[in-house]
């Protein structure tokens, strides 16, 4: 039995790692292209901001370890093509520019996702940035951390320009950040949930230009400028943070179901539209599990969990994913946030017709130090009471009081039965009756 793995981060080494426990006698390969893997970027906002120095700590697995548990890695190996009649792929050695040919029994493919470049006048300049890769980290920290760079633009409001924000404020630097929308996480959290955010980050002295789209830079060798729609700003610095698309084109031609984005559609056990042929990561959908539906929900969380998943079919085994919540949750300055399931939204675009409650509580008694405002929002079916998603918002633990939120949903759980939930108590942690209880209770 012979498993070949394209791409050796995430769901990759998931899988291999998975694989190589489930079946002794498998010869297992991964090709990576980069230099190494098991690389953690979620870690590259807070290596940037100097959090933390040695950008080894972002690195869980290393070649030689895999080496002597018996997988095969070969990074600055690029696949080129994958044939899935013969069974085969095309794979060239970036080192040597040798090109071979490779075959396998099983394939899984976790090939991540690369940065969206909107087509803006002058992307070429000098100090203009995106952050994917270990080396985009290392280069932006070393620009950004010197002297002459005081003023940062940073473009787009998500789950990365927010960390980034963070990042450069923490180098205490002039941050700006740009959203073509009139909110950060448009779309993604509660108008009530981001207007807090924002006056958080007005509160730091960000400083906030929404409903703006970025057209072009202007500058001399260096960016000087960032020219948009209604405006222009003077920087020494930009980062772009404008989404990813899954990086799959290598893979056009090759049969396999796709969405238009380009995720490769996979089931519960991880497995393509292509017999023998697996897939997880941000080159792949996830299944929901609340809609049943193919999305695309790229995160660390889904690549690991379906990785291992896929390593386990391809070794033999008959695991299934139980789908995706897109639980996801970030850091906006001093507030911590969270979301899971569906907003109203987008249940109501499945045609779930359902309510919601939004509450302001404290996170734990008063007369203890530190308590705090904590926002829970709940959403949950009209007619059955079913929990189907959540946002929080707070301090100290707000964010984690969404994995609660996750459960109830998996359970099937009802907002009565939230409220009644018997959750734990003592002063400085929480109170009698927690948020969530609080939260259940008001959507009865
Ligand atoms: C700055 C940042 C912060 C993040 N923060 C979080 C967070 O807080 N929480 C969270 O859940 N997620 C976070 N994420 C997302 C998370 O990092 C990804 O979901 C995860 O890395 C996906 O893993 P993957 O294995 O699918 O793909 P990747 O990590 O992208 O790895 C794919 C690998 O495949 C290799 N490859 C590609 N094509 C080929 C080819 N043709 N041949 C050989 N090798 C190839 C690439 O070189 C790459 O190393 C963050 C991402 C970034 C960039």
């Amino acid at each position: 039995m012979k498993i070949v793995i394209i791409g050796g981060i995430a769901a990759g080494m998931s899988a291999a790692a998975k694989a190589r426990r489930v079946n002794k006698d498998a010869e297992i390969i991964v090709f990576e292209m980069g230099e190494i893997i098991s690389f953690g970027a979620c870690g590259l906002p807070y290596f940037v901001g100097d959090f933390f120095s040695n950008p080894n700590y972002m690195i869980a697995r290393k070649v030689q370890k895999m080496q002597e548990e018996g997988v095969d890695v070969r990074t600055l190996h690029q696949v080129l093509s994958i044939n899935a009649q013969k069974k085969s792929l095309q794979v060239k050695n970036i080192q040597t520019d040798e090109v071979f040919r490779e075959d396998y029994d099983k394939l899984m493919v976790a090939t991540g996702a690369n940065v969206i470049k909107p087509p803006f006048k002058n992307i070429h300049l000098n100090n203009i940035f995106t952050l994917s890769k270990m080396n985009d980290g290392l280069e932006l920290k070393e620009k950004a951390m010197s002297e002459e760079v005081t003023d940062v633009t940073i473009i787009g409001g998500g789950f990365i320009g927010i960390e980034v924000v963070e990042a450069m404020k923490k180098l205490g630097k002039h941050v700006r950040l740009i959203q073509r929308g009139s909110r950060v996480f448009n779309r993604i959290f509660d108008e009530r949930i981001t207007e807090l955010m924002h006056e958080e980050l007005l509160e730091h002295g960000v400083e906030l230009v929404l409903n703006e789209g970025v057209k072009s830079f202007e500058g001399k060798g260096a960016v000087q400028e960032v020219v948009t729609d209604k405006g222009s700003y003077q920087t020494d610095l930009v980062v772009i943070a404008t989404g990813f698309k899954p990086n799959t084109d290598f893979l056009e031609g090759s049969g396999l179901e796709m969405l238009s984005n380009g995720a490769i559609v996979v089931d519960k056990k991880a497995q393509t539209s292509l017999k023998d042929i697996y897939a997880a990561g941000d080159c792949a959908t996830v299944p929901h599990m609340v809609t049943h539906e193919d999305v695309y929900i790229p995160l660390a969380t889904g690549a690991n969990k379906l990785g291992r998943i896929a390593g386990e079919n391809m070794a033999g085994g008959e695991a299934e994913y139980p789908g995706s919540l897109g639980s996801a949750c970030v850091k906006v300055m001093d507030y911590e946030a969270a979301v899971t399931g569906l907003n109203e939204e987008q249940a109501e675009a499945k045609g779930i017709a359902c309510e919601s409650v939004f509450v302001k509580d404290k996170n734990q008694a008063g007369y203890y130090p530190n308590q705090h405002d904590i926002y829970i929002k709940l959403v949950y079916e009209k007619e059955t009471k079913v929990i189907i998603g959540g946002e929080t918002l707070g301090k100290n633990g707000a964010a984690l009081r969404i994995d609660v939120i996750a459960m109830a949903i998996k359970a099937k759980m009802t907002t009565g039965e939230l409220g009644m939930m018997d959750f734990c108590y003592a002063p400085p942690i929480s109170k009698t009756w927690d948020a969530l209880n609080v939260a259940g209770n008001v959507a009865k």
